[in-house]
């Protein structure tokens, strides 16, 4: 938690749940990146956090965006985001999104398929398209592999093809998985990008870059490697496949990495028992957010969050303990396969922060699912 949320919670005590984002880490993230990675150009991944400051602070700073909808793009927009510095890089999309993102002056689209190829040359004739590579997500915390993307010889097919519907081939894209702790993740999706990028040049197509998506993590409870080890890898692998110096440009469409760290969720204890009675029972802790309150990535316990309480630095003891939501729903339980250990003083009413929640928690939230309102949001 960093001192100006420190500050903001003593002074403004809000209800809970909430969450404060402190926009000087986002500044930090996205300055530490581009000094990392000067030549690569950012487009931050605005699904894993849509707030009008964020957009606005990382346009200050010179930033790109990568939308995946009408809504996301009409955000942008509004934060005074010109459509140039747009990417649209969901790969499944409705003609009626295509064709307004077209009409708002958008021209780079992504796909994965011959039929949205198809669907983008007759919704938004002319535009420039990457196509996205399925690659190995190995290392990933949260995969994002089996959902998209095609094989090197088929984007192969597809990028001449797009030729054909007078469309431009612009480039390649990838990402190697959320969460991604494994520098590796990224030397290894270079290589089949490179060997199509070669195979392509030989019949007059030169790519103007590589989209390497995000998967940059943020720090929850595991330490994570700093992103200089990340764009060392990048470097490293580009510099490898492109001696010469004639390397297309490098994108990245960071979410995860920009926002997560920035963010923590204010939370209270609704209930603190030992259900059945016996000191041998199992703790369960009942907080005020759950899995349908924002905390969607506790799925399978895959992010692992990590909590702040009053007594960490003076308690003398901790048990393992299950963390659960709010609602009446019995998948609404955090972690429970691997408990939290967590002070033996903590009781019902207790105030309980929850770190790295400034990444897919606000838009991961129900409208309303047991009359619990969506989380409060505040950026400071
Ligand atoms: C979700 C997503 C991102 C952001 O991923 P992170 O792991 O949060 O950095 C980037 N690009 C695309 C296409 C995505 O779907």
């Amino acid at each position: 938690m960093t001192p100006k949320i420190t500050r903001f919670l003593a002074e403004n005590t809000p209800a809970t749940p909430c969450l404060i984002v402190d926009l000087d880490i986002i500044k930090e993230k996205y300055t530490a990146l581009q000094n990392a990675l000067p030549s690569a150009r950012v487009h931050y991944a605005v699904k894993a956090n849509p707030a009008h400051a964020i957009l606005k602070q990382l346009h200050a700073l010179g930033s790109y965006f990568d939308i995946a909808s009408p809504g996301e793009m009409h955000l942008c927009l509004k934060a005074g985001i010109p459509a140039e510095k747009l990417s649209f890089g969901h790969t499944v999309k409705t003609a009626a999104s295509i064709q307004e993102a077209h009409q708002h002056g958008v021209t780079l689209f992504a796909f994965d398929s011959l039929e949205e190829l198809e669907k983008l040359a007759k919704h938004a004739p002319g535009c420039r398209v990457f196509c996205r590579l399925t690659v190995l997500n190995t290392g990933a915390q949260w995969p994002l592999s089996r959902k998209f993307g095609t094989s090197v010889e088929h984007a192969y097919t597809l990028l001449k093809h797009a030729q054909q519907l007078k469309l431009h081939p612009t480039g390649l894209s990838f990402h190697v998985g959320s969460q991604q702790t494994s520098t590796d993740a990224y030397r290894d999706a270079i290589s089949q990008a490179a060997q199509l990028y070669f195979r392509l040049q030989k019949d007059g197509i030169t790519l103007d870059f590589f989209n390497m998506g995000g998967g940059f993590p943020s720090h929850y409870t595991n330490p994570v490697p700093p992103i200089t080890a990340f764009s060392e890898s990048i470097s490293r692998a580009m510099k490898e496949h492109f001696p010469q110096g004639n390397a297309p440009h490098i994108l990245l469409e960071p979410g995860r990495y920009m926002v997560g760290d920035a963010g923590v969720v204010h939370s209270e204890i609704t209930l603190a028992s030992r259900r059945g009675g016996k000191a041998t029972d199992p703790r369960w802790i009942y907080l005020d957010i759950g899995r349908f309150g924002g905390l969607a990535e506790t799925e399978g316990e895959a992010i692992r969050y990590a909590f702040q309480t009053a007594y960490d630095n003076t308690t003398q003891s901790r048990s393992p303990c299950i963390i659960a939501g709010p609602t009446c729903d019995s998948m609404d339980v955090l972690y429970e396969k691997n408990p939290v250990a967590l002070p033996d003083e903590l009781t019902t009413g207790d105030k309980i922060t929850i770190l790295t929640t400034g990444a897919y928690v606000s838009t991961y939230c129900s409208t309303g699912f047991n009359g619990f309102a969506p989380l409060a949001e505040y950026y400071i």
